[in-house]
């Protein structure tokens, strides 16, 4: 079976903590292993959890502030020091280039890894990738900054005990499925009478933003979103000046959009008690809540039963 899971790395907004790295996540996602993020420490975290640098397929960056990308040059070197044998892809704001450029070269190393560097040109660009589109949302922030979703169309699901009934089977199936229909013993059978629909899975990644379309837009029906709180409401007048979110902001942008899984992170030092985000989100939240905690993991949650759409 397919894993499909995220694995945090890292939780800390501005300043690490004693209890919590700079940012840092991992969305493992059937062939695809996706690091989105890396902040100062990344590399090490990854050696908590199960996922290598050689598993990885794909780095996403938000935007370039520090928090968010210092951990590119010793991600970029060990991907070269591991010898991983197959293109990298990188994404980031193509406004944000030149800093890249540094991260990528921030010092003298054996360069062996190929780097597929695609940049974030424009607000709704999507990247196809096996069987799930990748997009890019701009977000509204100080720099440049895209979050990032997958969506997987929604695909069909046969009905074995249905095809044994009308004697359907080997190469019937597909044609049944491209065509729509199949004629058997003077009978037509449709595609809907054996099979039903498989609701396609999304997973979004919001982070470092005021309240702004692109985060709804990324939000939308999201069966896992991961999305920042840097602050709570009671320093919400400071988060809007900056660019940032509170957890009730957040967790209000969940449940308008039917977010299934809400995963919140990215949290300011000011606040010793993580409880506090998890208390201010459920007055808005009912769904599943996870207050992201360095080297978690949390799996995307099992498919819809019925497309949500
Ligand atoms: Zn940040």
């Amino acid at each position: 079976m397919s894993m499909r899971e995220l694995v945090v790395l890292g939780t800390a907004s501005q300043a690490p903590t004693r209890l919590r790295n700079h940012n840092g996540y991992v969305l493992r996602w059937d062939d695809e292993v996706i690091l989105f993020d890396p902040g100062e420490g990344s590399q090490r975290q990854l050696l908590h959890t199960g996922v290598t640098a050689t598993d990885l397929t794909r780095i996403c960056v938000t935007h370039f502030h520090g928090d968010h990308c210092l951990g590119l040059p010793g991600i970029v070197q060990r991907l070269s020091l591991d010898r991983v044998p197959r293109p990298v892809a990188v994404h980031f704001p193509a406004g944000g280039a030149e800093y890249f450029a540094r991260l990528r070269h921030a010092s003298s190393f054996h360069e062996t890894v190929e780097l597929a560097v695609e940049p974030i040109e424009a607000d709704g660009q999507r990247i196809g990738l096996r069987g799930v589109t990748l997009e890019a949302r701009r977000l509204r922030h100080p720099v440049e900054t895209y979050g990032y979703r997958l969506i997987e169309p929604d695909g069909r699901r046969m009905l074995p005990e249905k095809l044994a009934a009308y004697g359907i089977a080997g190469p019937a199936v597909a044609e049944l499925l491209r065509v729509g229909h199949l004629d058997r013993d003077g009978r037509r059978v449709t595609r809907d009478e054996v099979s039903v629909t498989r609701p396609g899975q999304r997973f979004a990644f919001v982070m470092d933003t005021g309240l702004c379309d692109g985060v709804y837009a990324l939000a939308e029906h999201a069966d896992l979103l991961v999305i920042e709180s840097t602050f709570l409401e009671s320093e919400a007048a400071l988060a809007a000046e900056v660019g940032h979110l509170t957890a009730a902001q957040a967790a209000r942008v969940a449940t308008e959009s039917r977010v299934r899984t809400l995963v919140l992170t990215h949290f300011s030092q000011r606040y010793a008690d993580p409880r506090r985000f998890a208390d201010e989100a459920r007055e808005h939240f009912t769904g599943d809540l996870v207050i992201a905690e360095d080297l978690a993991t949390v799996p995307v949650p099992p498919r819809r039963v019925t497309s949500a759409r």
